[in-house]
């Protein structure tokens, strides 16, 4: 934990006391995210400085009163304690670059079990969480199983899959742009496209639009699962992952294919279901790659992605 006196010993991040430039839609995802924000949510991608100034600015935007635009004021006192001081009742900042240790979490149980001192939200942060120890990572684990009212915890890491994949499927994943400009990236298997990629790009489009095709009529999907031509373990992750970059455009309020149009349309819940249905189905695949039944994931996906168990 990064006490008081600790805080000079700390780089300076100079991105957290003004809006990051051009980055109006991670903004416009924390106004969407204000009513109902999720108990955990992981902030992947983008720099070190980026995700920890974005962690707090989120702190911020939920206990600064005049918050506006998905964005904290930067000036009232609140705003100033969490964001320039870090010393915010409502705050827990776990800085793994300071050291964390299983006790650490252990003891701030209690505090989780309280209402927020200000009666906003209480925001705990573990930066670079991929760096917890497994104890400390499963301690984590164990804080965001129970639901614990008017807290929110911000996971941060430069990739969700050096994180427990049972903490993944219980959050909800923010993705950040890789670079400052707030222009996602092309991912970097995506600027080595060949001509056999774009050939499996097109059976993967035609597999989410018979994914948005069952969901909208109930037919027309289970010939595509069980057919043993294309499907495969390598499949099926390639397909979660595409469906998940079509998430990340809905983020972005940039829908240019009827997938991520339909999903625009979708509230936040129902995402959040579709998200924690991909990393169940994903650690279903990873488990037993060898005999794992791939049609029966993709169909149970399929038919649980959008209701109720
Ligand atoms: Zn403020």
């Amino acid at each position: 934990m990064a006490e008081k006196e600790d805080l000079e010993k700390l780089p300076v991040n100079s991105l957290v006391h003004a809006p990051l430039e051009n980055a109006e839609h991670l903004y416009r995802y924390f106004s969407f995210l204000r009513e109902n924000p999720p108990q955990s949510i992981i902030f992947e991608g983008g720099t070190q400085e980026t995700r920890e100034a974005l962690a707090l600015q989120y702190a911020a935007f939920f206990n600064c009163k005049q918050a506006k635009d998905g964005k904290p004021c930067f000036i009232c006192s609140t705003c100033k304690q969490i964001l320039i001081e870090r010393v915010f009742n409502d705050l827990l900042f776990f800085d793994t670059k300071a050291g964390v240790k299983v006790e650490d979490i252990r003891e701030k149980r209690a505090v989780w079990g309280v209402a927020p001192y200000a009666g906003a939200y209480r925001v705990t942060v573990f930066n670079e969480a991929q760096k917890l120890g497994l104890e400390s990572a499963n301690t984590l684990l164990k804080t965001l199983e129970d639901p614990r009212p008017q807290n929110l915890f911000v996971i941060l890491t430069p990739q969700r899959e050096q994180l427990l994949k049972t903490i993944v499927s219980r959050s909800f994943v923010f993705i950040l742009p890789h670079k400052q400009s707030g222009v996602v990236s092309s991912d970097a298997q995506g600027s080595q496209k060949n001509e056999a990629n774009k050939i499996v790009d097109t059976v993967m489009q035609d597999y989410l639009y018979a994914l948005l095709n069952f969901w909208t009529t109930g037919i027309g999907w289970f010939e595509k699962s069980t057919n043993k031509e294309i499907v495969s373990v390598e499949f099926a992750l390639n397909f979660f992952l595409a469906i998940q970059q079509q998430l990340r455009f809905v983020f972005l309020k940039d829908c240019s294919n009827s997938f991520s149009c339909a999903l625009e349309k979708m509230s936040l819940a129902e995402l959040q279901r579709i998200q924690k249905t991909i990393a169940l189905a994903e650690e279903a695949l990873l488990l037993k790659p060898s005999n794992v039944d791939v049609p029966l994931v993709l169909d149970w996906f399929a038919t649980h992605a959008l209701v109720e168990k």
